[in-house]
């Protein structure tokens, strides 16, 4: 089934989709996780390693007590369990980009366990560390005349956070959703860069399909490593459609992990699933558990931010905003930050608080580029609580206001300046404005005439004439009382 064939995500033909999610999450450490290694992005390869991210015989790792602080911040946002003791464990795989051939992880004893992000419960949040880099360089850039894999050893021993997830989500567009509340409240701790283009955030969804209402699981595939929510939402859209036609067509689904090519939209198999046992857990010997002292569980607690969801709840109770407002403000990117700086900006006439909100969720965002936070664009703060202070005192009418913003977007600067410049402030009650709708009505005699005998619709190109001599500038409701009474009706 093609990508475009999967429609809106739903699973077809009386099934429901299942998803866990798995997201690494690299911590914006200065150092790594068991070196002192500076942590590294864009530097020269190999310039950020010592004897233990590089797995030399004989070097000890000793464990970041950031790391730990860090996770367990993360453990107090998402109200988990948090483990006075917990242990490292050696997970043993051979690959070129895994010097030591084993990665310090946690296994059965992680740092926190259980907890909820809005309606997914989560499973568990451990500590570990990343892998090295590894660069494919083919045909077109041949090293000594062959194609080649090159290793960058700077990425590799970075303090990653791994949360794991409930099967807890149905649809691709909620995982899309609830991955950006994550990365919102990731953002709100300050552990993290959470940038997925930059490979700080990345996530793994884990896939099955079961007739709705079951309350079994089916089986499920794992979509690995994808580093863009476009990319996490198509993904898993192909590959419920990719379970659907197994399922439809009297095949069964094999439990293995898959790759989601962006480009092609193509789901390829990258290996059948492996098990615990291939990686032959063992504690790591050379790593003390780690315990939580009272003293380590303050210095977290203390340093907790507002949460989105707690901002939410903010915004709702002192601005009145509504809750679906609220929520699309504080769960996604910077938009409440940005909101907040806007109503504090000290706009004359001021903003009303509902009516901002709108206008940041409903006008700004869809302008701006898909995934910009307005905090990085042209339009200040204070910029656009001027304009809609100035619609609010009806001195700038809604369609006037649209303009001055594409305006913003594209340029910056000052609401009322442009609304100036541009002469789009709004022409109320006053003669210029009854004088344009006697001549709009003479020039529609027809349709005046079918205004007058009752016909309310009629009213459309007198309106319409009136909004084009004033470039947008009048109130439509104004315009179309105007008219009545002009008319008589
Ligand atoms: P594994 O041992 O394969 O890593 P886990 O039980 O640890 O599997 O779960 C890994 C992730 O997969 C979790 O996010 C979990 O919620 C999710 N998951 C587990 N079973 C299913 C299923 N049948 N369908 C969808 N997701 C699942
Ligand atoms: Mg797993
Ligand atoms: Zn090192």
């Amino acid at each position: 089934m093609s990508e475009a064939a999967a429609g809106n995500g739903a699973a077809p033909g009386g099934l429901e989709a299942v998803i866990g999610l798995e997201i690494h999450v690299q911590l914006a450490t200065a150092t790594k996780m068991f070196c002192s290694c500076a942590l590294s992005f864009g530097e020269p390869p190999n310039t950020h390693t010592c004897p233990v991210c590089l797995g030399l015989p004989g070097s000890l790792p000793v464990a970041n007590a950031r790391a730990v602080h860090f996770g367990l911040m993360i453990g107090l946002a998402l109200g988990s369990e948090l483990a006075p003791r917990s242990i490292f464990h050696r997970k043993n795989y051979f690959y070129p980009d895994l010097p030591k051939g084993y990665q310090i992880s946690q296994y059965d004893e992680p740092l926190c366990l259980g907890g909820a992000l809005g309606e997914v419960r989560i499973h568990r949040v451990h500590l570990e560390e990343d892998a090295a880099k590894l660069i494919h360089v083919g045909a077109s850039g041949r090293i000594h005349g062959s194609d080649a894999s090159l290793v960058d050893f700077n990425r590799g021993g970075t303090p990653l956070a791994e949360i794991v997830t409930e099967p807890d989500l149905r649809t691709p567009e909620q995982a899309g959703e609830w991955l950006r509340l994550l990365r919102t409240t990731l953002r709100a701790l300050g552990v993290s860069d959470v940038n997925m283009e930059e490979g700080s955030l990345r996530c793994d969804a884990n896939i099955s399909l079961r007739p709705a209402g079951s309350g079994q699981l089916g089986v499920k595939t794992e979509l690995k490593n994808m580093n863009s929510f476009r990319f996490i939402e198509r993904g898993i859209k192909a590959e419920i459609a990719r379970q659907a036609k197994v399922i439809e067509t009297g095949g069964t689904v094999v439990q293995e992990t898959l790759h989601f090519d962006p480009d092609s939209g193509a789901i390829t198999s990258l290996r059948s699933k492996e098990e615990a046992h291939d990686y032959r857990y063992f504690p790591e010997p050379d790593l003390l558990p780690v315990t939580i002292e009272p003293a380590m569980l303050e210095q977290a607690r203390a340093a907790m931010p507002e949460l989105p969801a707690q901002r939410a709840q903010r915004l709702t109770a002192e601005l009145g905003l509504s809750e679906d407002s609220a929520r699309a403000l504080a769960f996604r990117g910077e938009l409440a930050p940005y909101f907040e700086a806007a109503l504090a900006a000290g706009a004359d006439p001021a903003p009303e608080p509902q009516a901002l909100a709108n206008w940041v969720t409903v006008e700004l965002l869809p302008r701006l580029q898909d995934g910009e936070d307005p905090g990085g664009s042209r339009v200040a703060p204070a910029a656009l609580a001027e304009l809609v202070g100035l619609v609010g005192a009806k001195r700038v009418s809604v369609g006037a206001a649209r303009q001055v913003l594409d305006r913003l977007v594209s340029d910056g600067g000052d609401a009322g300046a442009i609304v100036e410049q541009e002469g789009l402030g709004a022409i109320g009650g006053g003669e210029e404005l009854e004088a344009v709708v006697a001549a709009a009505i003479a020039a529609n005699a027809d349709a005046a005439e079918r205004v007058r005998q009752g016909n309310a619709k009629a009213i459309g190109p007198i309106v319409g004439q009136v909004m084009r001599e004033t470039k947008g500038r009048a109130d439509g409701t104004e315009v179309a009382s105007l008219i009545n009474a002009q008319l008589g009706v």
